[in-house]
């Protein structure tokens, strides 16, 4: 039997990322059940907070970063709650042509000696004090002195028979559409549209990534629909709703439509003897915007973090030595920046019937108020997510309050009240 100081499973985000990085140190395998052709095409938002967790690639790389992300649109039907960054100097990030930076992390995780193989699915997993052994649907398996679990949301019997718990599902869908690049700026000025409409989802945006040559969107955060409902959705969307129809008009739609499950929440405990949980295998993917790269591309350096002096001592990579890996996952992302999502996500889409006018009335605080502007840009921007301001997210919280009709105020301060101390 093959075997490895550490075996990751899953080549998304947070699987690639963590084998480029610990491919450095420790002899690794990857298994990915696709073959490397069929590797998800996506075209994603990158804000700038994510750089400090991967500092292994060329960010002016237009092969992987095709454009600079500098304007969102956080839109309503009513208002468009447009956020410049050119006001404030810098740009909020980047937009990735994401399987070009999965692919490019694969690579140099080779050229370091690291093995990746596709076309295996991970089966089984058999834990004992001294190894993890990992056996695969073709019958093959390989031991490793320690495991790290980056399967998404697409294994979770996997990290269930370790005693790990899963995090909370929902569905998404997403297709691309393409068209040449003076189309998709004369169709769509902004980089990022997030846009709630609770007929569509009321735990989720309808979203548009515009990419180079492509417009990557998709909604996000419905109940348990199953794939077809969800098909039969989304074309409706793309027929017949109004407001987005400048922004779609003479693009070609793609022939691929993604449905599947996307996960928040994050679980109690990411490590345990010998293994760890990455990215949103563990559901860390932030409540109310959807950002999985950033809890991807953390988990994989605070790993690497963790695990580096281990490999040195030659530890057992027992659960109290791995424990640090929780914390740190705590400081840096859970604390202050997931939690001030897990605001809005209360906020928002625990709203019910009063979604609409809240989101209505949000945009239109954007839309007026500088002083936010600049709050979400330098948070976008922030580069020590675990000093996020959450006073500025109370202050959001009573000005959008402010604005509110009179005749609502009365029904929704309980409502908002909840909101503060989420
Ligand atoms: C439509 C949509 C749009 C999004 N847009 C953004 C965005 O713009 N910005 C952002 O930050 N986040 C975005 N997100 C969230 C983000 O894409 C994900 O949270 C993130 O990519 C998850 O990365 P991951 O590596 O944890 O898991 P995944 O990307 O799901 O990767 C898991 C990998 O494991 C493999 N695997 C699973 N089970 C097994 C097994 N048993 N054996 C072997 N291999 C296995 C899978 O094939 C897959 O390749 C979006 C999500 C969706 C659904």
């Amino acid at each position: 039997m093959a075997s490895f100081d550490v075996i990751i499973i899953g080549a998304g985000i947070a699987g690639a990322s963590f084998a480029l990085k610990i491919s450095k140190y420790a002899k690794t395998l990857l298994l990915e059940v696709k073959d490397e052709k069929d590797l998800a095409v996506t075209t994603n938002i990158f804000p700038e907070h994510n750089k400090p967790f991967l500092s292994e690639v060329d960010y002016s790389d237009r092969s992987l970063f095709p454009c600079i992300h500098y304007k969102i649109n956080y839109m309503d039907q009513k208002y468009n709650g447009v956020i410049d960054s050119n006001k404030f100097g810098e740009p909020f990030g980047y937009i990735s042509h994401s399987e070009n930076i999965i692919k490019y992390m694969l690579r140099k995780c080779e050229e370091q000696g690291g093995i990746i193989k596709y076309n295996e699915r991970t089966s089984k997993i058999i834990r004992s004090s001294n190894k993890i052994e990992v056996i695969t649907s073709k019958g093959q398996s390989y031991s490793g002195k320690l495991l790290a679990i980056a399967t998404g949301s697409h294994s979770f019997e996997l990290q269930k028979s370790l005693g790990f718990s899963a995090p909370d599902s929902y569905i998404g869908i997403s297709t691309h559409l393409y068209g040449d690049d003076d189309m998709l700026n004369e169709n769509m000025e902004w980089n990022y549209i997030f846009h709630i409409n609770p007929k569509i989802s009321q735990n989720g945006p309808l979203f548009f990534n515009k990419g180079r040559g492509r417009l990557f969107l998709g909604c996000l955060g419905n109940p348990k629909e199953d794939s077809s409902e969800m098909a039969n959705k989304l074309d409706r969307i793309l027929n017949n709703y109004q407001p987005i129809q400048p922004i779609i008009k003479g693009l070609k739609r793609g022939s691929k439509t993604f449905v599947g499950k996307i996960s928040k929440h994050p679980i109690k405990s990411l490590s345990n003897d010998r293994t760890l949980i990455l990215g949103e295998a563990g559901g860390i993917v932030t409540a109310f915007f959807y950002e999985g790269f950033l809890g991807g591309l953390a988990s994989a350096e605070l790993a690497t973090k963790t695990i580096r002096p281990l490999l040195d001592t030659n530890s057992n990579f027992n659960k109290s030595d791995l424990y640090p890996y929780d914390q740190e996952i705590k400081k840096v992302l859970l604390n202050k920046y997931f939690k001030t999502n897990l605001a809005s996500e209360y906020l928002f889409y625990n709203a019910g019937s009063k979604i609409k006018l809240l989101w209505e009335t949000y945009c239109k605080l954007v839309k007026e108020n500088r002083t936010l502007q600049r709050y979400i840009w330098e948070a976008i921007r922030r580069q020590d997510l675990e000093n996020h301001d959450l006073e500025r997210d109370k202050w959001a919280g009573q000005e959008l309050f402010k604005m509110l009709p009179l005749l609502s105020k009365a029904t929704y301060w309980p409502h908002f009240l909840k909101a503060m101390i989420k």
